[in-house]
């Protein structure tokens, strides 16, 4: 008998390990792996490029940014990347200084989060119609706001401290604790642990022992859906 399908949000703050966790469950478990984060310095890097630095030149801005902006889904093994019009930017291109000091200003603006909205709901049928077991993923609001009816709902933790040395270990700089700060300030979708969600905190686990974790609980949630 197959398997039913299932949906997995895993969300957390900057460097909390959501998309290496996400990454290896959906390998383990054929789930199509979503980063939304990916979604958001995608919006961002586009609105630089068009000039666009700040919340502020968007909303003086006379045209609609985002009307014209096609989304489209490119997969590559478990990972699922957003094209727009045809084209996924290069990680170095959307993981840089650059785009780390305005995303979390950009994410802040309603319109923005509304238009990625639709697009983000939709990963959930690219996932069944290529063949995946499921869906897996990650980002600030996806236990809450885009499927706050997911089979399961993860928040990962971890203290800054032990964030900073993973991301400095991969070489990164990054602006984790302003990034945490905005996120979980903004009026629309702030990041929290949404109430009914199974908070996990890394600080002292390695992302091993996370994966093994969270799995159990995909096992047992595949169990009482069988
Ligand atoms: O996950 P990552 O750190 O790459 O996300 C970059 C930024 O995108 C976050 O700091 C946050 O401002 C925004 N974001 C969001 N909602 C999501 C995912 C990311 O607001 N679901």
């Amino acid at each position: 008998m197959a398997l039913p399908f299932i949906v997995i949000a895993v969300d957390g703050g900057a460097a909390s390990g959501k998309s290496s966790t996400s990454r290896a469950l959906a390998a383990r478990f054929n789930l199509l792996h979503v980063d939304t984060g990916a979604h958001y310095r995608t919006v961002a890097l586009s609105l630089l490029k068009r000039g666009i630095d700040s919340p502020e030149a968007f909303e003086a801005a006379e045209n609609d940014l985002l009307a014209h902006l096609e989304l489209g889904t490119q997969i590559d093994g478990h990972e699922a990347a957003m094209s727009i019009s045809g084209e996924v930017p290069a990680s170095e291109a959307i993981r840089n200084d650059a785009v780390n000091a305005v995303v979390s200003r950009f994410a802040a603006i309603p319109a923005v989060r509304k238009f990625l909205f639709d697009y983000q709901r939709s990963q959930a049928k690219v996932a069944e119609e290529n063949g995946f077991a499921g869906l897996i993923m990650d980002g600030r609001d996806i236990g809450s706001v885009i499927f706050p009816d997911a089979d399961l709902r993860i928040f990962l933790t971890a203290d800054v401290a032990a964030r900073e040395r993973r991301r400095a270990a991969e070489g990164i700089g990054d602006s984790i604790a302003s990034r945490d700060k905005l996120d979980a300030s903004r009026k629309t979708a702030p990041l929290a642990c949404p109430e009914g969600a199974t908070l996990i905190d890394s600080t002292f686990l390695n992302l091993e022992q996370v994966v093994d974790k969270i799995s159990d609980m995909i096992r047992e949630k595949l169990g009482q859906k069988a």
